[in-house]
Parts: C-alpha cells; structure tokens; sequence
C-alpha cells in the first residue's frame, strides 16, 4: 500500500526518530509500503518520518544501470560504524522536497551496520550513490535534511518555494 509522503517543512520531519525495538510483522509491511511508495515516487531511498511514522527505519535502492535486477534493501536501526576521509559531491534531491537539487558533500564511503527485515544483524561498505543515498537518510532520522547543509539563503529560497507548493497542494 503506497503511503503518502510528506513534504517540507513539517515538523516531523524535524525529530530524532525511536530505535526500532524487534521487527514485528507491522515493521515489515511498513517496510513494504515504504519500498511501493519509493519505487513509485521513483526515488531511490526512502525514510520512515517522511510517511509520518518517527521509527529508525530507512529503504533504499539505487540500482541505475538498466537490465540490472533491483536491489530492494530495507535498514532498521541503521548506523554510520566508519567514514572515509575522501569526500563525493552529488546533487541530492528529496521526495520531501520535490524539484529542488542542490550539491551536497559527503564522505565518499561508509560502513553501515543494521538489523534486515529477518532480524539479523548486517554490516557492509558502500561508495558511490549507494554512499550518498544511505547518508541521506540516516540523516532523516535525526531529523536533518539535504537542505541544513546548504547556506541559510538558499535554504530559506527552497523552503518558501515548498510553502508555496503546500498551500497550493491545499487548495486543490
Ligand atoms: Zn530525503
């Protein structure tokens, strides 16, 4: 069931999000809504808080090439264990933000280690788009969007345009 997504600013999208405490069946068709809700955006990750639901819960796939097969992966309680010095500029956009890019920087690899949707506990390196996408929504989970490493300017410039979208969202 695709679930709606919300859009910036909202306070939700502002809190430091509860570690998932066991993966009950709930958490795990949660995890499926969120993947339908992802792939039909498209996007390429998807974060708990931005359906509403303030759980450390995070999916992802950023499979590009195409005849590769998908690669749905699903984090609970997700976590940065090492980051490597060298850095990678993407532009990152958000569904939470629609339309709106900007460069952000980030640490070009990450090791991450969190619980799959059998419970067990998962470590793995990743770079690329893989690297940037995890970091970006982790991120979510404390609350933190692509657009709080921006200056105040700019930031303020894509949060009006979002305010603007809303009301007429509203309207319609
Ligand atoms: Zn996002």
């Amino acid at each position: 069931m695709k679930r709606p997504i919300l859009i910036h600013p909202d306070p939700r999208l502002k809190k430091v999000c509860a570690p998932v405490a066991d993966i009950s069946d709930d958490l795990r068709k949660l995890a499926d809504d969120m993947l339908e809700t992802m792939y039909d955006a498209p996007g390429i990750g998807l974060a708990a808080p931005q359906v509403g639901v303030l759980e450390r819960l995070i999916v992802l796939d950023c499979v590009k090439e195409e005849g590769e097969p998908p690669k749905p992966t699903v984090m609970f309680n997700p976590e940065i264990v090492s980051a490597s010095e060298e850095t990678n500029t993407y532009e990152e956009g958000c569904l939470s933000i629609p339309e709106q890019f900007a460069e952000v920087t980030r640490p070009k690899e990450v090791e991450v280690s969190w619980i799959d949707r059998d419970g067990k506990l998962q470590k793995q390196g990743f770079d690329g788009l893989w690297a940037t996408c995890v970091q970006h929504e982790i991120d979510h989970l404390n609350g933190k969007l692509f657009i709080d490493y921006l200056g105040a300017m700019k930031r303020q410039m894509i949060t009006r345009k979002m305010q603007k979208l809303k009301r007429e969202k509203a309207r319609m």
